[in-house]
């Protein structure tokens, strides 16, 4: 098995002047991870490339292009892990990184810890060599222009992610050919959020989960939902006991909706190489490089594909 790739571009009401950067988005990302498999690169490797390409790619709210806080700010979260050893890096409310997930994976293996937030984040990213930038670089017209047009965080929690005002973070899985898995999940977190507010993208079980024993997983949706019902590592109790990867997606998803009203998705990959990639918000832009194709959808039920060229 040569490897497989899964991408999210978040999980929310994406307006249809969106839809299609966002198909475009997603592809691109997972033919970036899955060309540094094909390259001999790790799962680690691939979910870092292609989270790094949508932190890049405007249209998502993650590194360049991500939303601002409700002082007009951008904190932004990530998380990284590797299913061979359990080992992980986040970072919380970083302001000035181009690329989050990358400052995550130094985390994880350039210090004794897992998680470092705001200040010590950059403080240690400048310690080793991670260039900062200024902040207004990241910023987008269209995120000042929906930070403008929303001066207060409205509450809800179903209504918020079926509707224009959540938005989209981005998530990876991989699994490479030796079958080692790894999740990486990056965002601006939910626009107009309190300042200093951390959701659960950077929070492990939470955000995200990779055990090679089992699957790795990457969530998006209502942060503080998902953190309510650790859905990564919910997802992964149902697939040890023995349920299907799409299945174990669902229920976790259903019960979040019914246990705490929130909305969200998460993709989803196996050692075994099977993934999935499900939601219960209006859309979530996906895409999946595997053997035999690239797969992608944005709405319930939608799975296109493309053959590969050889
Ligand atoms: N889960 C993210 C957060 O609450 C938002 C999202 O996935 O769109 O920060």
């Amino acid at each position: 098995m040569s490897g497989v790739v899964v991408v999210h571009g978040g999980a929310w009401a994406i307006p249809d002047d969106m839809v299609e950067d966002s198909y475009a988005g997603v592809k691109a990302a997972a033919c970036e991870g899955s060309s540094v498999l094909k390259k001999g690169g790790s799962a680690l490797d691939a979910v870092e490339a292609a989270v790094r390409a949508m932190e890049d790619n405007t249209v998502f709210n993650s590194g360049h292009g991500s939303m601002l806080n409700a002082d007009g700010e951008m904190e932004m979260d990530a998380i990284i892990m590797d299913g061979s050893t359990l080992s992980s890096g986040a970072v919380t409310s970083v302001k000035n990184i181009a690329n989050p997930v990358s400052l995550a994976r130094a985390v994880m293996e350039k210090t004794p810890h897992m998680l470092l937030s705001s200040r010590g984040a950059n403080m240690f990213a400048e310690s080793i060599g991670i260039a900062t930038v200024p902040t207004d670089t990241l910023v987008t017209e269209y995120a000042r222009k929906e930070w403008e047009k929303h001066t207060a965080f409205a509450f809800g929690v179903l209504e918020d992610f079926n509707s224009r005002w959540a938005h989209d973070t981005v998530g990876a899985v991989a699994v490479d050919s030796a079958g080692n898995v790894a999740c990486a999940t990056s965002t601006g977190g939910l626009r107009n959020k309190m300042v200093g507010r951390v959701g659960d993208s950077p929070i492990i079980g939470s955000g995200g989960y990779a055990d090679n024993l089992c699957a790795a997983v990457s969530c998006t949706g209502h942060g503080e939902s998902i953190l309510k019902v650790t859905l990564a590592r919910l997802i992964i109790s149902h697939i040890e006991r023995g349920k299907s990867l799409a299945d174990s997606s669902q229920l976790s998803l259903q019960y979040m909706g019914d246990r705490v009203q929130g909305a969200g998705g998460a993709i989803v990959v196996s050692p075994s190489g099977q993934w999935a990639a499900t939601f219960t918000t209006k859309r979530m832009a996906w895409a999946a490089l595997d053997h035999e194709a690239l797969w992608y959808g944005l709405n319930p039920g939608e799975r296109f594909k493309e053959e590969l060229s050889q």
